[in-house]
């Protein structure tokens, strides 16, 4: 018997990095589609596949140390609470955060987006505030301060998008003023692909004396990440995204921002001392993790975060580089396509139209042909008002997709062209 999670160092020591062998690992992507048709799942920023080593740590987990965490002293408690402080380590390190007590678990990049508009900001923003967000922001990163700015009095201004899909940085600096107190930003858009100078954008903004927020989602799975160099506030990314299970991300916060905010939600966990008539809360980054945690789903994100980083982050940063340009050429090649975003810092998610064709009937005609890509407002509605479009298709690549992938999505876009006849 074992308690030792796999890591997936034996398995990865072997080949290095090649998205061909990588792809073995990753058990779903063996499956044919419809049929007989080979999955060419091109669907990841929306969620990641898992490999082995993640589902095998689930396995693991379940089979030998399932417990609550911080409570009970029997042995299976101490597993699951050693596993559980292990991962919020090995989260820890991954980001550059210095220290573990920076890092909040949460449900993802949402809760924790969430968690900081109503910790944070129901303390400090007051009215005649301004929180500045940008035009390309996904609804995890508006809603919680439209919820807040309306409870507050406070006012949000967006950051305009240039037509290459690029932030429009003058308009940014413009934007700053006293009245700032936040500037929450996407790192990497999950529908222009752009990616934004935050540590220049953050330098700014703190000169400015606005709190910065980072929307981390599509930028902590493809490349490498160092909050304190970044200079951030906060950073927020969920684990599904980077080949951890459902249901568990992180907040990172600077420490001396989590010991001055409010608690979040009340609960177990999140106390020091309770009485009748009043409580005192736990230190951080507990305060912020009432109830019972998502243990499993915690050891699963540090297993899937010691398989990046064994992969290395500057090889999978590397590796999207090339296939992105791939994919850009390969579908540009198309008659009657058109891709949104030509910034010219860009990740691998790739969004476009094709003339005819609206996104949903592409998405599902594709799909026939075991190709797996997103159609949609992609939860940025106001980027698509600015795109002008209702919707668009979007194919996403990860570290397991290879050429061959792409060269399917382009044969199926050829056939539903054909099916539609333009
Ligand atoms: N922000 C961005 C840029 C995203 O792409 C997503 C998910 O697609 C989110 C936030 C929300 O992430 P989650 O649903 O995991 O909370």
């Amino acid at each position: 018997m074992t308690t030792t999670p796999v890591t997936g160092d034996d398995i990865l020591r072997g080949p290095g990095f090649d998205p061909a062998m990588l792809r073995f690992q990753f058990p779903i992507l063996a499956q044919k589609i419809h049929g007989d048709k080979r999955l060419a799942y091109l669907d990841n920023a929306a969620t990641t596949q898992k490999p082995q080593p993640v589902i095998c740590a689930l396995c693991e987990y379940y089979e030998f140390c399932n417990s609550n965490v911080h409570r009970a002293l029997h042995e299976l408690a101490e597993r699951a609470t050693e596993q559980y402080d292990e991962s919020r380590r090995k989260v820890a390190r991954f980001i550059g955060a210095g220290q573990e007590e920076s890092v909040v678990f949460t449900r993802g990049t949402t809760e924790s987006i969430n968690l900081v508009a109503y910790a944070w900001g129901r303390k400090f923003i007051e009215e005649g505030d301004v929180i500045l967000l940008t035009e390309m922001e996904h609804h995890s990163n508006i809603i919680p301060w439209q919820i807040l700015a309306r409870e507050k009095g406070a006012k949000l201004v967006y950051v305009p998008v240039l037509d290459d899909g690029s932030l429009d940085i003058e308009a940014f600096h413009r934007s700053l003023s006293s009245k700032v107190k936040l500037f929450a930003v996407t790192h990497m858009s999950n529908v222009l692909g752009t990616i934004n100078p935050v540590k220049e954008l953050a330098d700014a903004a703190r000169a400015a004396g606005a709190r910065v927020l980072v929307d981390g989602a599509q930028s902590a799975p493809h490349m490498p990440i160092d909050v304190q160099d970044l200079g951030v506030d906060f950073f927020a990314f969920s684990g599904h995204k980077m080949c951890a299970p459902t249901g568990i991300g992180a907040l990172y916060a600077r420490r001396e921002l989590l010991e001055d905010m409010d608690p979040f939600m009340g609960g177990g966990e999140m106390i020091n001392r309770v009485s009748l008539d009043d409580a005192t809360w736990a230190e951080v980054p507990h305060k912020f993790e009432a109830g019972t945690p998502n243990i499993s789903g915690a050891v699963g994100l540090g297993v899937a975060v010691d398989f990046l980083a064994n992969l290395g982050m500057d090889k999978i940063l590397e590796h999207d580089r090339r296939l992105t340009a791939y994919t850009i050429e390969k579908l540009s090649a198309i008659e009657g396509i058109k891709i949104f975003g030509k910034a010219p810092e860009r990740g691998g998610a790739i969004s476009f139209e094709v003339a005819g064709i609206h996104p949903h009937d592409l998405s599902q005609l594709v799909d026939r042909e075991g190709v797996a890509i997103r159609a949609g407002h992609m939860c940025a509605q106001p980027l698509m008002k600015r795109l002008g479009v209702g919707a668009v298709s979007r194919a996403s690549v990860y570290l397991y997709n290879v050429e061959e992938d792409v060269d399917q999505l382009v044969y199926a876009i050829g056939k539903a062209k054909d099916f539609f006849k333009v």
